[in-house]
């Protein structure tokens, strides 16, 4: 069996969005599965669109996800170099075979020719076709003009990987650019070559390329080369499962998902499941799961919905599975500046509060600011509560010294305090809607906290009576 091979082969013009990242992982799981070699090749032969520090966010984002390659732009290796901009020679070698072969030839038409041609096809109502115009093939080449492949337009029938038995008529050929007048392979030439100088065994790409690829075969065979193993990955759909995703569904680059507080394992988990799945439901996998379980045959044809509350779903449930050690680690980075001095106790007291709650860690620095600064008092949350709005303020006040006189007498323990707050229920013959929100508005300024009990026991005696007198004062 030969070496398994693959590569990922992103154009810097752009960040990583999660597309790229889900080529990238199909690719390095496969790979790593069978014990083989994970490439990365940056493309970079359309200059005008390049995007200044592409590159580098590159190679930043497939570090931070764990996605590391045996050969690449940093890292060298045996096919050395791995961008396309520094291997123009090697392009020019196979171009020279091509010609030698009279399978290539020079393309003297000026840009608003071509256009003009593609014109007329319209205006006919055809699919324009660039081989109804070869000129005398014998023209030499200097490099100043296109090269153009001169194609064998045939039927072909394949199998991908992923689509299955495909087919095509030869109105899908034509003569495409093969080097262009500044020098640069096209795409459809460059990674051809590369493809075979770096003994790639599977090429993974994205669907828009599905529409090519019978110009890819025709250009395999014309080079004599064994074609790789194709596998095409559907298009990843926004959240309403029907357009293609765009940055205007909230997709974020992936370094800013790691930024937000997502873990590097959710994002595995979640991008891996945009069109896999291991036959079961599960949704969650380690790394290891997923090398052991992943392959191309469970990857679906038809698009695969891309929906943020699944990530965070995810998310969510790997917080909640932290021991505390682990979860005072992930957190180190999201305290609001307020907790700054605060003991290693005090926070993991806080963090165990909060572990079922947090769906990213970005979200702790408001959700537990009330636990290390006193907060003004909002008078805007009463206002607006549903309940406590309609409540004359002698009654809010009287419910608040009632409180503050039995707190005042506990010994601050969960369990005490939660007797308390539900004798006071009692004696004052109020819903808890009414008095634990209340309670909860005066000491952490929020509609929301974790368990009241919990937060008032971690909050402690001296900061609980005062924010509740200051309510009452406020009042
Ligand atoms: N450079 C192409 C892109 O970024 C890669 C396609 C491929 O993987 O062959 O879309």
């Amino acid at each position: 069996m030969t070496t398994v091979r693959t590569r990922f082969a992103p154009s810097p013009t752009g960040y990583l969005h999660v597309g790229g990242v889900r080529t990238a992982l199909f690719a390095w799981l496969i790979a790593r599965q069978n014990h083989g070699q994970f490439i990365l090749r940056l493309e970079d032969t359309d200059q005008q669109r390049e995007f200044k520090g592409a590159k580098e966010h590159l190679i930043k984002s497939l570090q931070a996800l764990g996605l590391d390659y045996d050969e690449g732009p940093d890292k060298g290796g045996p096919f050395a170099p791995y961008i396309q901009s520094e291997r123009l020679e090697i392009y020019q070698q196979w171009a020279q075979k091509l010609i030698q072969n009279g399978r290539a030839y020079v393309d003297p038409y000026s840009t608003s020719e071509v256009q003009a041609f593609r014109q007329q096809a319209s205006l006919a109502k055809k699919p324009f076709l660039f081989r109804e115009h070869r000129p005398d093939l014998g023209a030499a080449w200097d490099g100043t003009k296109p090269l153009r492949f001169k194609s064998d337009p045939k039927a072909y029938s394949w199998h991908d990987a992923v689509m299955g038995d495909l087919s095509s008529k030869p109105e899908a050929i034509d003569d495409f650019i093969l080097i262009k007048s500044d020098g640069f392979p096209t795409y459809n030439f460059a990674h051809i070559v590369d493809d075979a100088e770096m003994q790639i065994s599977h090429v993974m790409r994205g669907q828009e390329f599905l529409p090519s690829t019978p110009n890819y075969l025709n250009l395999y065979e014309a080079l004599g080369l064994d074609r790789p193993i194709l596998a095409t990955l559907p298009h990843i759909l926004g959240p309403d499962g029907k357009k293609k995703l765009s940055k205007r569904d909230g997709a974020k680059d992936v370094l800013e998902y790691l930024e937000l507080g997502y873990l590097v394992e959710s994002l595995i988990s979640f991008i891996a499941t945009l069109g896999w799945n291991d036959g079961t439901t599960q949704e969650i996998f380690s790394r290891e799961e997923l090398v052991e379980k992943f392959s191309l045959k469970r990857v679906g044809k038809a698009g695969a919905q891309f929906d943020e509350r699944r990530l965070n779903w995810i998310n969510g449930n790997l917080i909640r599975s932290m021991d505390i050690h682990k979860l005072y680690q992930s957190a180190e980075n999201y305290w609001p500046e307020s907790a700054r001095g605060a003991t290693e106790s005090y926070k993991k007291a806080i963090l165990v509060l909060v572990q079922d709650r947090l769906k990213y860690f970005s979200e702790l620095s408001d959700l537990t600011a009330f636990f290390f600064e006193d907060l003004p008092v909002k008078p805007e949350l009463i206002a607006q509560h549903k309940q406590l709005s309609s409540l004359d303020h002698v009654l809010l006040k009287q419910l608040l010294s009632s409180t503050k006189a039995s707190l005042q007498e506990s010994d601050f323990s969960v369990e005490d305090i939660t007797k308390r707050l539900n004798d006071l229920l009692s004696a004052t013959k109020q819903k808890p809607v009414v008095l634990f929100s209340l309670i909860r508005i005066a000491t952490t300024q929020s509609p929301a906290s974790p368990g009241l009990a919990e937060s008032l026991s971690v909050l402690g005696r001296a900061k609980v009576l005062d924010r509740i007198q200051q309510q009452i004062d406020s009042l």
